[in-house]
Formats: structure tokens, sequence, C-alpha cells
């Protein structure tokens, strides 16, 4: 492998030269700590940078094997290492140049702990996986500033945030510990009977609708109410010494959030739709810990709709359209959210979260009034407050959902949270004698409620092809996918948090069809058999150029929900619907 003297010349002798020559880089040396591996060199100073990995083998690096002993443990550590990172390219030099000469990034996090493709811990060494601007003037090399670049900056940066003994290891051992934690609660939900806990002295609101950190001044610590108390254990002794935690349960079955506009609710609800990932120490939510099969559902109108059961929620159409194996390309709001729902399940949500400020109101509810001048033969909704009990009672399927404005789930609720100047109170007894003294009318005749049935992609749906390349997907936008020709629209995903997992996504998608889409697995199947593979081999699979030891790119692991949500937003997605074959 060359050295440092050898990247030192090669810099010098094409100095001047045109951009191109830095082609020479691609390859591997060897510079004291770390190696460098130039595994891709941009075209020209303006085009996205070169990508790098540095890698310090693990007897110089020295990071204690208890930081990466189980696997919650070295997600946390991969995640501390690229924020470490990107906290270390902040006070690099700057280096001159047009373009995008001297920028150095690594994809490191915001509040939540993801598994991302950053950083990288194994037995035998530590890797970190860069973006760097090759310096240019115009479009020459700039050989000095590269050679500073790449043999003074980039070293001293593997030094600073891959080298144990350069580390603050308490802040370190804290950082992972919380993490470990975390997922040590979430483990101990379902022998509790909870889909999510919720700490006394959470912080849960945010600086702003724009801003996912913490409320700075004013917030109102979460306490649970007496009778809803769960405490969880944890493994690591607190800053007091002890090893448990008191705060809300939140119960298996369903669970309505009450309480005047303004009063917290949606604050509440987003807590934990985000609480299926880990949280940063100091985040306010980091004992926010969710189910991770907890899905937000919304309605959606203007979706595509791919052949889906909706006949629990909508049946008898105008036009007779049927709907046990319903198609839209341009779905309304109370049928795209019927979609929403019924996909999550079939992806196997074991719990949905609904908001009443982002669900159609005819797929929610429907008053005395309504029922009185609409006859229910011309009414084809059933609103989910007449299958919300059945979707726990015969699919094991749980729901928390926020409803200031109608008291039609009061009956259903088996706890009813309201939601006081942030305070939270258990009003279920009281919603329990308000139902009793003034029911409801009787509910529409009905089918029972049965599981999705399985819905099988067709191989021609998946076509990732532009022009003359045969593979053109990227992530335009956290909520925006270039997959092929379309552009998918994921704005419906509210727990999509990263960018990074969105061209994850994007690039999942690819793998999936290459790999398991075969005209008799199933959607579910198919997400199972992609599960397990990211598990087996890590992120760095989905780079659709993948060689082991390559950068593959920034990737962050999406959920199997947010995969398959954007799979059913594919307008060219066609399946067999088992009630409905085509
Ligand atoms: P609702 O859904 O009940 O109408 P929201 O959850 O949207 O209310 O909250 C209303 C406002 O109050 C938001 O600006 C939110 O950030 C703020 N807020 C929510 N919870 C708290 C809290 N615990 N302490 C202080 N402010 C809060
Ligand atoms: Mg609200």
């Amino acid at each position: 492998m060359a050295g440092e003297d050898e990247l030192r010349r090669l810099l010098q002798r094409i100095d001047g030269r045109g951009y191109k020559a830095y082609r020479e880089l691609r390859g591997s040396f060897e510079l004291g700590d770390p190696t460098i591996h130039v595994d891709h060199v941009q075209g020209d100073p303006f085009a996205a940078p070169s990508r790098l990995r540095l890698r310090v083998p693990m007897e110089r690096a020295r990071l204690p094997a208890a930081w990466f002993s189980t696997p919650a443990r070295r997600l946390a550590l991969e995640d501390w290492l690229a924020r470490r990172a990107a906290e270390a390219i902040r006070s690099l030099p700057d280096r001159r140049g047009s373009g995008q000469s001297g920028v150095v990034r690594v994809d490191s996090g915001g509040q939540q702990v993801l598994a991302r493709s950053a950083a990288r811990v194994c037995a035998d060494w530590v890797e970190l996986r860069l973006e760097a601007g090759l310096p240019a003037a115009g479009r020459r090399v700039l050989g000095g500033e590269a050679e500073a670049l790449l043999c003074d900056d980039l070293p001293a940066l593997a030094r600073q945030a891959l080298l144990a003994d350069a580390l603050p290891s308490p802040s370190v051992e804290a950082f992972v510990d919380c993490i470990d934690d975390q997922e040590h609660v979430r483990a101990q939900l379902g022998e509790l009977g909870l889909v999510a806990f919720v700490a006394d002295g959470s912080l849960l609101p945010r600086a702003s609708g724009a801003s996912d950190l913490p409320l700075e001044r004013g917030a109102v610590a979460f306490a649970a109410p007496p009778t809803l108390r769960a405490r969880v254990t944890l493994a690591h002794p607190r800053a007091d010494g002890s090893r448990e935690l008191i705060g809300l349960g939140v119960p298996r079955g369903i669970t309505l959030i009450v309480g005047g506009g303004y009063h917290g609710k949606s604050t509440l609800l987003r807590a934990l739709e985000r609480g299926v990932y880990p949280h940063v120490p100091g985040d306010g939510r980091e004992w926010v810990v969710s189910a991770p099969g907890l899905v937000k559902i919304r309605a959606e109108d203007g979706r595509r709709v791919e052949r889906v059961d909706i006949s629990a929620y909508v049946r008898d159409l105008p036009g007779a359209r049927a709907t046990d194996a319903f198609s839209s390309d341009d779905a309304s709001g109370s049928t795209s959210q019927a979609a929403n729902l019924v996909e999550a399940v079939e992806a196997g949500a074991s719990g949905l979260l609904l908001d009443e400020d982002t669900s159609a109101t005819n797929f929610m509810v429907r008053d005395a009034r309504m029922r009185a001048l609409v006859h229910p033969e011309d009414e084809p909704i059933t609103p989910f407050s007449e299958r919300v009990r059945e979707l726990y009672d015969t699919l094991g399927v749980s729901t928390v959902l926020v409803m200031g404005g109608c008291g039609d789930y009061f009956e259903a609720a088996d706890r009813v949270i309201r939601m006081r100047e942030f305070e939270a109170e258990d009003a279920t007894e009281e919603a329990h004698r308000i139902a009793a003294a003034d029911p409801r009318p009787r509910p529409t005749a009905k089918t029972p409620l049965t599981p999705p049935p399985p819905r099988t992609p067709l191989a021609h749906s998946f076509d990732p092809s532009r022009g003359r390349r045969e593979v053109k997907i990227d992530a335009r936008a956290l909520d925006a996918i270039g997959y092929g020709r379309q552009t998918l629209d994921l704005r419906g995903l509210e727990q999509l948090l990263d960018w990074s997992q969105t061209r994850a996504i994007g690039h999942a998608i690819h793998l999936a069809s290459q790999r398991f889409v075969d005209g008799r697995a199933t959607l579910p199947e198919i997400l199972d058999a992609l599960d397990a593979l990211l598990d087996a081999e890590g992120l760095d699979v989905l780079d659709p150029f993948h060689r082991p030891g390559r950068h593959p790119g920034n990737y962050a692991r999406p959920r199997r929900f947010e995969i398959a949500g954007a799979i059913n937003r594919l307008r060219t997605l066609r399946v067999r619907n088992a009630n409905a074959p085509a």
C-alpha cells in the first residue's frame, strides 16, 4: 500500500493539472494511524464531493470492547463517533478553492439515534465514511491544499474522533449506556402489556414546528396520572443511583387522548411517534419509548392506491367500484386514510397512532344528525369508531388516538387521558360514565373484520431506469425519492426522519425488486427478507454498486413500515390481491 510520501509526491506531481488528474488518487494510502481509502473521485470541483473512508486498526484505536459489546451498544457507539467526527470537522482549517473544494462532511444524526453507514466499528478496526471536496483553482488541481487536506487534516480528524485516548470516556459511556437502556425499556414493554412508556420528567415540546430541539423555556415536565403509572427497570444506574423509572404506561388496546385545543395532545402523540427510535441524552424524550411496531396513520388525498382491501371501512362506492381490491390514482381523504391503515396492518403494525389534526373527519366519526340526514345505504363509509375495538379484539392491533372534538370513541376506549395545560389526567371513568348516560345510536350493520388479504407485487412494477441510466434512484428531499422516471411522494409517512433513511428506502426498493420480488412472494414476505438481509449484512448492502469495503453512500436504517409505505406509493406498483386475482 502507498504511504504518505507517495501521496504527497502524487499531489505535487498533479498540481496545476486538469481536475481529472485527481482520478489517480483512487486507492488506499497508509498515513500513520488511519489508512485513507479513496473510493470515489468526483468528476469536477462542482460535482458531489469525493467519497473517502478513514480506517484505524483496533489495536491502535483501542476502543474498549464494552462500548460495542451488544448490537444496541454498537449502534450507539457508531452514532456517537459520527457526531464526534462532525464536531471535529467544524474545527478543521478552511481550505481554499472553487466549488466544493475543502468541504468535509460526515452524515451524523439529529435528535434520534439511527443505525447509519457513517461510522463502523468491528473487532478489528473502526472506520469513518466521509465526503470531501478535492481542492481546485477553477478546474485545476490545487495540489498544496490537497496535501494539507489529505495528509494533515484528515489524519488529525481520525486521531481526534477514533482513538480512545482522545475521546472523553465518561461521555461516550454515558451516551452508550443511555441508548442501551432505552432499548432495555423497549424490550420490557411487551411483558408489561404496554405499547409505550413516557417517563415522568420528560420534556415533550419542541423549540418550534421547524426544529426537533427541545423547547428551551416554559416547558411543563410530563407527569403520569397515578392510576396510569408504570415502572420500568434500567440496566445502568442513573445519576441518583436508582435503576428504575416511573411514568405513564400506555397499555395495549385503545387509548384516547382528549383535552382542550392547545393543551398538548398532539405533542404527546408526536413524542410517541418518534419514540420508536432512541433519542440522544438531553433531548427530553429519551425516556419516551414506544413499541417498534407503532405506525402513524393520516389522511393523504391524492396518493395512489393499488388493490388494497379497504372494504371494512369503505364499500359500495358510487359507480359500483369494488373496495376489496381498491385502486385509485387520486384517493380521497377517507379512502387514502383507510388504505394507509390497511397497509400498515399488512406490513405488521402492532399499533396505530392517529391525530384528529391529520385525519379525514368522515373516516373518523359520524354523528346522530348526519345518520338521520344521510341514509346508511347512501353512505359507503363505516367510521373508524365502529372498527377500532374490533381491530384490537380480532387482529390485536392497538390504537392511540387524539380526539378533542368528538366523543364517539368514549365507549371503545380502554383508557382516556385528558391533557389539561400540559398535565395528563386519567379521565377514563368519567368518559365511560358520560357514554353510558348518552349512548350512541346503533352502529351501521357491517361484515366482520378480517386480516388484509395477501398482496403480491409484480416484477414489472419496478423500473428504476431513466434515460441512458439503468438505475437512477435519488433522495431529492426527506420526503421525495426520484425513482426512475417517477417521483415518489412520501409526505404521508410522518415517522420518516432522516434524509439518509429516504436514500436507503429508494435503494431498498431496488434491492427488494432484484432479489425478492418474484411474482410469488407477498409484500410482508418481501419486507421480512429485506429486514433479515439488513440485519445480517448491514446497510452497506443497499449500495447498488456494492463491493465489500467501499464507501456505500450515506444511509440510515428505515423501518419496514416506511419501506412498505414507499412501495405502496409507487405509481407503477401492480399487485395480485388474493381477494380479486387480476
Ligand atoms: P393540541 O394538540 O392539544 O391542540 P399541541 O400539542 O399542538 O396542542 O400543543 C400546543 C402548543 O403547546 C405547542 O406550541 C406545543 O409546543 C406547546 N406545548 C405542548 N406541550 C407542552 C408542554 N408540556 N409544555 C409547554 N408547552 C407545550
Ligand atoms: Mg392537536
